[in-house]
């Protein structure tokens, strides 16, 4: 047996997790309540992150190639424990780092990168927009469209995105379009869009049941011009995959794995934000059971309460253990030969929503109010069912991961 096996994060690990947590429970709790209220993006807290470096692309980066692969599930958590909504806002603009990193060229993962976060003294958030109105479970029915402009070197984007986060108020936008509508998701390729660029402008900003401190807008592109270079990968790397599909032929190996890779690694980092949900809203609840007494005594004294905050703790617990596999599994370049990634982020998403949904409870009346914040807590968690892929379609892609079936 030549690796071994351990279940406690290192020195390095316990320290960022200790950081964070300050972070989390001296100005992110604290704002929580107002930022849900006002709807607004928190910029005062992500200039905080920043100036403290929690919002940096160094941050991320030192996260991301931590050799052991629970770095960024660990940041995750404990910055959604301290509130959701403020915490999508801080993290949202990785989403779209981790586009130009997945698909983009040194040069371009170096020029667009450090312009998405901006710096602490010019904070900057960057969108990343794929989904459209009648593109969202079926990405593969993308209708905007980018055009070559050969003589100009340019692409021209049209269309308009929707459910973007951080769309429209982001300096560096990354889109995905459709270069040969005919090929489906294989005739798509991502752009970036560079900061003030004429033609793209923010639609709806939208009213949301949850996470209302971060910004989630619909983006309209209008005869969007971009440079060459602005092609994530590069375009000879476009021709060559465009030319492959024509023809039919599949790589092994190719686009649509990676693709599918780079989903099941990142899907984990999104069920460790919903497993700082189900911690927070879980913590409280605990203590709320131990100190509410009814009948002349705690109520957890009753089996009927302590067996619930039992099973939260032990689904929360659980969640965490598929969560880290996944990512474990993600940063030793493991196969994901059962959709470990989705299987981590459906579990720990429908976690989230049962243990507030039971949080709530504990809490009774108390639970529905304002007062408290797990009636907070249970509306950011219902985005975890939803966004990075419904639970339906994560269920959708383990049944065809173990089954080899092309399961509808
Ligand atoms: C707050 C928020 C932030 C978001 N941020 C971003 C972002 O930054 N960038 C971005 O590109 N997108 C973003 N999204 C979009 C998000 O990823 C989509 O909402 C999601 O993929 C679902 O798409 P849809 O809303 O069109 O639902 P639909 O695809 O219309 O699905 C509706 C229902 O049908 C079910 N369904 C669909 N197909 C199947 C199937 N084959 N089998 C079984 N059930 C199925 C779904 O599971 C769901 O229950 C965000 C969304 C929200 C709400």
């Amino acid at each position: 047996m030549s690796s071994t096996f351990s279940m406690d994060p290192g020195a390095d690990q316990l320290a960022v997790r200790d950081w964070l947590h300050g972070f989390a429970a001296d100005v992110m709790r604290p704002a929580a309540a107002e930022w849900d209220e006002r709807e607004e993006t928190p910029w005062p807290v992500i200039q905080e992150a920043a100036k403290l470096g929690i919002y940096s692309l160094d941050f991320y980066a030192q996260q991301y190639f931590d050799p052991s692969g629970v770095g960024i599930p660990i940041a995750m958590e404990e910055l959604f424990w301290g509130d959701a909504g403020i915490g999508l806002s801080i993290v949202g603009t990785t989403l779209a780092a981790v586009a130009v990193l997945a698909n983009g060229t040194d040069e371009q993962i170096g020029t667009w990168t450090p312009q998405m976060f901006g710096t602490p003294e010019d904070v900057r958030v960057a969108a990343f927009c794929s989904s459209e109105p009648d593109a969202g479970s079926d990405v593969s029915a993308l209708r905007t469209r980018a055009v070559y402009d050969e003589a100009r070197d340019e692409w021209v984007l049209d269309g308009a995105k929707t459910w973007a986060t951080n769309g429209g108020i982001a300096a560096v936008h990354v889109v995905v379009a459709t270069v040969d509508p005919e090929l489906g998701a294989k005739g798509q390729a991502s752009f970036v869009v560079p900061p003030g660029t004429p033609g793209l402008s923010q639609g709806q900003k939208f009213k949301k049941h949850g996470i209302r401190a971060s910004h989630t807008a619909e983006v309209v592109l209008d005869g969007v011009r971009v440079p060459g270079g602005c092609l994530l990968g590069g375009k000879e790397k476009l021709d060559e995959r465009l030319a492959r599909a024509r023809e039919g032929v599949s790589r092994q190996g190719g686009r649509g794995n990676a693709a599918m890779a780079t989903f099941e690694a990142s899907r984990p980092a999104v069920g460790a934000q919903a497993i700082g949900i189900a911690r927070a809203a879980y913590e409280v609840a605990l203590d709320y059971a131990k100190t509410r007494e009814q009948f002349g005594r705690p109520i957890i004294d009753n089996q009927g309460v302590a067996f619930q905050l039992a099973d939260m703790r032990t689904r929360i617990d659980a969640a965490r253990l598929l969560v880290w596999r996944a990512s474990w599994m993600a940063v030793g370049n493991r196969p994901f030969t059962a959709a470990e990634g989705s299987m981590s982020k459906l579990y720990a998403g429908e976690t989230a929503k049962y243990v507030t949904a039971q949080a709530m409870q504990i809490l009774g009346g108390n639970g529905f109010t304002r007062e408290y914040p797990v009636e907070r807590m249970h509306r950011d968690s219902a985005i975890y069912s939803i966004f990075e892929g419904t639970s339906e379609i994560q269920r959708l892609v383990i049944a065809r991961a173990i089954s080899g079936m092309p399961i509808r």
